[in-house]
């Protein structure tokens, strides 16, 4: 599967901090880069940091013109997937988003202020994960985890620096040899 997100409506001085925490909950459930509709370097770098210690491949644009990018990911026979409470529950759709993401690229909206109405239009899928308002963080977690079905939860991850050893108790770290 290939999933990748696309967050709209980021404001720097507001949403560094969400914007950074939706990229990482990208990049550890499953996803394999984000888009940004501004240009922000603080979140690339902050979430750049973490995927070269703890490996992958997730990739962080920003300045994304977010009509190019969805009109150009739809040419390119890909579909759109936008979260946002007022759409159609998660659990009356994630089995068919599950089956087309066996064979097409899925790019997930998320916003921040108010989302334009022409994504709406735009998106094959408008999902509700529960239909009350709550936040895109836990959306995005929770589309991932549904979508994975909990698989992504055990994932190694290519390149990693640093590795933890699960533990019942106490903490541990190892330090990985890169690969060539
Ligand atoms: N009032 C905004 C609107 O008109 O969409 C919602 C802002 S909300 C704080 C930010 C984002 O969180 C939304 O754009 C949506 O992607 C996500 N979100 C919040 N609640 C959601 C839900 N129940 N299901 C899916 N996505 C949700």
């Amino acid at each position: 599967m290939e999933i990748v997100v696309l967050r709209l409506g980021h404001r720097p001085q507001r949403d560094k901090r969400v914007t950074t925490h939706i990229g990482l909950v990208a990049r550890a459930l499953g996803a394999s880069g984000m888009l940004l509709t501004a240009e922000d370097k603080t979140v690339e770098r902050s979430i750049s940091g973490v995927t070269k210690r703890w490996g992958g491949d997730f990739f962080v644009q920003t300045g994304v013109k977010w009509r190019e990018a969805v009109a150009r990911w739809k040419r390119e026979g890909g579909k759109v997937c936008h979260l946002t409470m007022y759409g159609e529950n998660i659990l009356d759709v994630i089995e068919e988003i599950r089956e087309c993401a066996t064979s097409n690229r899925i790019l997930v909206i998320v916003g921040a202020e108010k989302v334009p109405p022409e994504v709406y239009e735009v998106a094959d899928w408008n999902v509700a994960v529960g239909n009350q308002p709550h936040s895109e963080i836990a959306a995005l977690a929770l589309f991932l985890d549904y979508l994975y079905q909990g698989k992504e939860l055990r994932a190694r991850f290519k390149h990693a620096e640093l590795e933890i050893v699960p533990k019942r108790a106490g903490k541990e770290v190892k330090r990985v040899r890169r690969e060539q």
